[in-house]
């Protein structure tokens, strides 16, 4: 086996007992594979192995990525910073957007959004911290862009995704979560529909799991270091 389907099979392997340990069913948490800064044969190496779902943050090389594997069934998920003069791409190459945090997004990636593609799934970021220099918005935001969301019908909101700063412990990571899952209860409760709780990245995987993450982002565990 090579290195990189080691490293996917040892993933769900955690995945699948982080799931066990929670009393959840191991197939209601979605792996998207984030290969950002790593080169297309790796995705093909991933897609070799069974992976479905790819997370990439930074457009212009997620663009050459897509243009060279152009396989039906990839699933591809932006989960980068979105500038608005991007959103045009966005819209035509993605089948999820999960860091939507403002309104004059939103309407973009409605209006530019092809006919012959699918409506555009989307998670709202949350800033769960409420950090000055991160992206994202707090929850009541989120519940009003989210209104705004449902009356756009070339997108349909999924839910919310969160990268919560990293945390010292297993202990701290853990209540992190728990305040995301928290959060996206409030939201289900405007949004019954939503079914994505975004959360969990290579270190906080089982905190997040354990808190009902329906879908973790991996990039390091699946990948390698990125330099
Ligand atoms: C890079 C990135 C990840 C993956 O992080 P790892 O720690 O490498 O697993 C997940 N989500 C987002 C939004 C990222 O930018």
């Amino acid at each position: 086996m090579s290195r990189l389907a080691e490293n996917l099979t040892s993933v769900k392997a955690r995945i699948a007992l982080a799931a066990k340990n929670a009393g959840r069913d191991p197939e209601s948490i979605q792996l998207i594979a984030v290969s950002k800064t790593k080169p297309v044969e790796d995705v093909y190496a991933a897609l070799e192995s069974g992976q479905r779902d790819f997370g990439e943050n930074y457009l212009q090389d997620a663009l050459q990525k897509i243009q060279d594997i152009q396989t039906r069934d990839v699933i591809w998920h932006f989960i980068g910073p979105i500038q608005s003069n991007k959103t045009r791409s966005i819209a035509e190459s993605f089948d999820w957007v999960q860091t939507l945090d403002r309104e004059k997004i939103a309407r973009r990636l409605n209006d530019q959004r092809p006919e012959d593609m699918s409506p555009l799934n989307v998670c709202i970021q949350i800033n769960l911290d409420e950090e000055e220099s991160k992206s994202g918005i707090v929850l009541e935001q989120a519940l009003a862009l989210g209104k705004l969301v449902e009356t756009l019908p070339r997108l349909r909101l999924r839910g919310l995704m969160f990268i919560p700063a990293p945390q010292e412990n297993s202990a701290a990571r853990l209540e992190t979560c728990q305040r995301a899952q928290q959060q996206f209860q409030e939201f289900k409760q405007e949004f019954p529909d939503c079914d994505t709780l975004s959360l969990g990245m290579s270190s906080d995987l089982e905190e997040a799991i354990a808190a009902g993450s329906t879908m973790v982002r991996i990039g390091t565990d699946i990948f390698g270091e990125r330099h």
